[in-house]
């Protein structure tokens, strides 16, 4: 999935709720965290979506797939299947 890799720029929103779960899971390069960390800094609404991941990953059992865009939740849902196997 090179394509989801941010460079060197600030990342943009959608590839802020993108790049999430690596973000949560501690699996995204220091450059690459400094940058998501610098947009978040800027971003309330990403902060907020990063939380509920966040609260979501750490709730198991309690996944509400209704508030997670369709496109978004096949990736998430095979995150979270690789994080609780
Ligand atoms: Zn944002």
């Amino acid at each position: 999935m090179g394509e989801r890799k941010v460079r060197d720029r600030l990342p943009t929103c959608r590839e802020v709720v993108e790049l999430v779960t690596d973000y949560l899971e501690g699996e995204m390069p220091p450059g690459d965290r400094e940058r998501f960390e610098m947009h978040l800094a800027t971003c309330e609404p990403c902060v907020t979506y990063v939380e509920q991941i966040r609260l979501t990953i750490g709730a198991v059992g309690a996944l509400d797939e209704s508030k997670i865009p369709d496109d978004q939740r096949d990736g998430l849902v095979a995150a979270f299947r690789e994080l609780f196997t």
